[in-house]
């Protein structure tokens, strides 16, 4: 009887925390324990991107309300990492059944000054800029339509879609980062190309940080400043490119940031692009450091096989060229250090072709990039990965060879693999060779797991990144 009694007060407490939407102390518990784990379980860069402003807003029949500031982040959250959350919540605590993520904005109303300063017109921007040349031109082959998805580099694309796509600001900045080669530049003009298609008013400036600084410091010799700023404060959108160049040099930083807030300030979008993420740049001020990492940061990941196969048929497209299929897969097989250099292997195999009329062949091909890959080849030996890796995942070289199944060695063992798949010209046959007489289909599946886990897992690719820079760097 006491049980039913207390049965009934539950519930009737349930439904008064219902209908108030206050979290009971057990779910604000069992949300605190997720939030908590999130990091470990995402890794540091997603968690930073996305998951850090999750904040717990209700609770009520079962489902956990939590809110983000941006639609866009909810979408992507929604897509790509709520299961996962609802899961973590549902081990927690089993009252909870659903994960509601809903948009927060905590936007400040603008004041009258800031109105008095959108609605003033426009400084005449070919006047100002007369005598400085501070645009870059754009190339006119860097457009969407150009650009091919895949899952490194989807964030980053949708974000940039996103910018020309809505009407306000949706982040400020796009902050878009990664290595060489790897299409932050495209993206950069494919934005400026379809606002200025859009909006022919609106002023698009993109320039290299290294420009910004050139100008910065003519401006200051002239003693030309004023006009400086003037120009600076009078664009729609600034996209600024490889921000790196201006790490350490502080009067730049210094001038870029007041830049920076003035636009913000005005509602104007700025667009960045940087070789690492907002906190990993050294010699960069702690405030613009921090101002950078405001709106949205996304990363381009180091390609994988599926992705440089869908460029190189892009390309061949592009290009009109008659290039088989099977010289297209050899060629993203073996070119991987980045898309700027495989965009070149396959032109020197089509200039090659044009000038000694003969037909693109995969032998043909073979011979041509014959000291490309040779290059590749002498540098790194799977003895060196085996070494490498095991060092840095603190295992024993035996267990490279070895027939031990446990996690902790196998998943190193599979990295090892896939280096050498990467980096070396070896086969798979003779990769599977090299640790203790595998099979070539061995050798195939670690390839593709570690492919999927550094997809799925920003910290994950992150890591093996360091391993494969010690190697190559
Ligand atoms: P980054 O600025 O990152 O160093 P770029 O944007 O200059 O690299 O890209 C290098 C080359 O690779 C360019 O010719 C670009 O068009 C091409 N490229 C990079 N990513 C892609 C992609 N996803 N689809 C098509 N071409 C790409
Ligand atoms: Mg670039």
């Amino acid at each position: 009887m006491s049980n039913a009694n207390s049965n009934v007060v539950t519930m009737g407490a349930s439904f008064q925390q219902a209908d108030s939407f206050e979290p009971t102390p057990e779910i604000l518990k069992a949300w605190t324990a997720v939030y908590k784990e999130l990091r470990n379980e995402f890794g540091e860069a997603v968690y930073r991107s996305w998951l850090k402003p999750l904040s717990l807003q209700a609770y009520y029949h079962g489902t956990l309300e939590v809110s983000v500031p941006t639609r866009f982040m909810r979408d992507w959250i929604q897509s790509h990492y709520a299961a996962r959350i609802l899961e973590m919540s549902m081990e927690k605590n089993a009252e909870i059944k659903r994960l509601e993520i809903v948009v927060v904005q905590n936007s400040v109303p603008l004041d009258e000054e800031d109105e008095e300063i959108l609605a003033r017109p426009k400084a005449n921007i070919n006047e100002l800029t007369a005598d400085y040349d501070l645009s870059s031109p754009l190339d006119p082959r860097f457009t969407f339509d150009n650009f091919v998805v895949g899952k490194t580099n989807a964030l980053a694309h949708a974000a940039a879609r996103r910018v020309v796509e809505c009407d306000k600001v949706p982040f400020n900045p796009l902050y878009i980062y990664g290595g060489v080669g790897i299409g932050k530049t495209h993206l950069m003009h494919a934005i400026a190309h379809q606002i200025r298609q859009q909006d022919p008013e609106k002023v698009v400036m993109y320039l290299s940080a290294e420009k910004f600084m050139y100008q910065f410091v003519r401006a200051l010799r002239g003693q030309d400043t004023m006009k400086f700023k003037e120009i600076f404060r009078s664009v729609d959108v600034l996209m600024m490119d490889d921000i790196q160049f201006i790490a350490g040099k502080e009067s730049t930083q210094e001038e870029f940031f007041h830049t920076f807030n003035a636009l913000v300030d005005y509602n104007k979008q700025i667009i960045i692009s940087a070789d690492k993420a907002p906190s990993e740049m050294n010699g960069i001020d702690e405030r613009l450091r921090s101002r950078l990492a405001w709106g949205l940061v996304a990363d381009i990941q180091q390609s994988s096989y599926d992705l440089r196969l869908d460029i190189l048929h892009s390309k061949r497209a592009l290009l009109q060229a008659d290039i088989p299929d099977s010289v297209l897969e050899f060629l993203a097989l073996k070119v991987t250090s980045n898309i700027r250099e495989l965009e070149g292997a396959l032109n020197r195999i089509v200039a090659h072709a044009d000038v000694s009329k003969n037909p693109v062949t995969l032998e043909s091909t073979q011979d041509i990039l014959q000291d490309m890959l040779r290059s590749h080849d002498r540098r790194i030996t799977i003895d060196e990965i085996q070494r490498k890796v095991a060092e840095h995942y603190n295992i024993k070289l035996t267990d490279m060879h070895s027939s031990r199944r446990a996690r902790s060695v196998a998943r190193p063992r599979q990295i090892a693999m896939y280096l050498a798949k990467q980096l070396t010209a070896r086969s798979l046959p003779e990769i599977g060779r090299k640790f203790g007489g595998r099979d070539h289909t061995t050798v195939m599946h670690a390839v593709r797991k570690i492919e999927e886990l550094m997809d799925e897992d920003a910290g994950f690719a992150q890591d093996v990144e360091v391993v494969r820079r010690a190697l190559t760097g």
